[in-house]
């Protein structure tokens, strides 16, 4: 490509998109110092490069602007609608996230786009989430109430993008916008070390050891979503394969803050094919809560390392799956997630944990993978 004759512009486009390599971190701070430090004219130019590879139809070139436009949002408080409206009429596949903060040119765009693309104005504006948008959903979910067609689906892209339309047609928020980066200490019962903590623990729907998150403390509930604990600290157990293989697996919390696992999700026979060839080493987990990070960090995957965190948005794999509660059928809330690639796990997936603002014994965890 060519690339325009001023240096910050410059060197920040040649950085991209990042590889995986030693001085990752070093790149990054470069890039989001240049970026937070660009003047109005360098961020147009920036904007007209954007455009420009935008339309050259080149997927490395598009990887270049999806990991840019995610630097932008995160880092600043530039407006990318110019990008965001070129995006729209390359017809491209477009992360629905990118839309989180567009204006109003945007929004018009997107609703008059319904129609003809519907998957994607409706990501779109689930994401954009302002009192308009929230507005039109409220208005389609009355639409097809009054045509008498099946409802409950109003939610689908909302849930997405992390809030949910309430019988009253309120806005309600799914996760948390406190988040802390996490490192989950997994410690593998074969090892020596795990003697000293523990038995194995057996899962008693499907008899393989478990793995136990212990001990988290109970007070992050409280400045993550303002919810009273009952309890000091709290366990999430999870089996991986009832995980695989149900989503999502519950658990009751008991007053001493262990949780156990509910028995009636899986019959035997459903587990009866994985069960003699796949065996977890289960274990127990402790987590190391680490710095404050952005709520949205996470979100989008596939430029990020480090997925583990407690609270923020979900990165969800495939589509959002928010669990219902088993005692007040409200919809669970989102609060922390791990990334199983830090886990002594058969399966290496995202591995998501949910709780309920009103039923505090109630808890969830489920999975992704790609
Ligand atoms: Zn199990
Ligand atoms: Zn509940």
């Amino acid at each position: 490509m060519d690339y325009p004759n001023l240096p910050n512009v410059r060197k920040l486009l040649q950085s991209y998109p990042r590889r995986a390599n030693a001085n990752r971190t070093e790149i990054e701070r470069m890039q989001i110092d240049i970026l937070t430090d660009l003047d109005a004219h360098e961020f147009e130019v920036l904007e007209g490069c954007l455009i420009r590879q935008l339309n050259s139809g080149d997927p490395h070139q598009y990887d270049m602007v999806a990991e840019i436009m995610v630097d932008i949002q995160a880092y600043t408080s530039q407006n990318r609608d110019r990008v965001l409206l070129a995006a729209l009429d390359t017809q491209q596949f477009l992360p629905a996230q990118w839309f989180r903060g567009a204006g109003d040119t945007v929004k018009s765009k997107l609703i008059s786009l319904v129609r003809h693309n519907p998957e994607l104005a409706k990501r779109g504006l689930a994401w954009i989430g302002d009192e308009e948008a929230v507005a039109w959903f409220v208005e389609k979910k009355n639409k097809s109430r009054n045509q008498n067609s099946i409802n409950g689906d109003h939610n689908l892209y909302p849930h997405d993008a992390g809030w949910e339309l309430t019988p009253d047609n309120e806005k309600r928020p799914l996760f948390s916008l406190h988040c802390f980066e996490m490192t989950p200490v997994h410690w593998n019962p074969l090892s020596p070390q795990f003697k000293q903590h523990e038995n194995p623990e057996l899962c008693e729907v499907c008899n393989t050891r478990i793995i136990r998150v212990k001990s988290l403390r109970a007070s992050l509930l409280k400045d993550l979503f303002a919810i009273s604990p009952l309890v000091e600290t709290v366990d999430f157990p999870f089996c991986e394969l009832c995980t695989m293989l149900t989503e999502p697996l519950r658990a009751i919390v008991s007053i001493d803050g262990t949780a156990k696992i509910c028995k009636s999700i899986l019959k035997p026979e459903d587990i009866a094919d994985w069960f003699s060839e796949k065996r977890g080493e289960g274990g127990c987990i402790t987590i190391d809560i680490g710095a404050r990070r952005d709520p949205f960090f996470a979100v989008d995957y596939c430029s990020r390392d480090n997925v583990s965190q407690i609270g923020g948005h979900p990165t969800w794999v495939q589509d959002s799956e928010y669990p219902i509660c088993n005692s007040c059928g409200r919809t669970m809330l989102f609060f922390m997630q791990i990334d199983g690639n830090q886990l002594y796990c058969i399966f290496p997936f995202v591995y998501y944990f949910f709780i309920c603002d009103l039923c505090p014994e109630q808890i969830a965890v489920s999975n992704q993978h790609t």
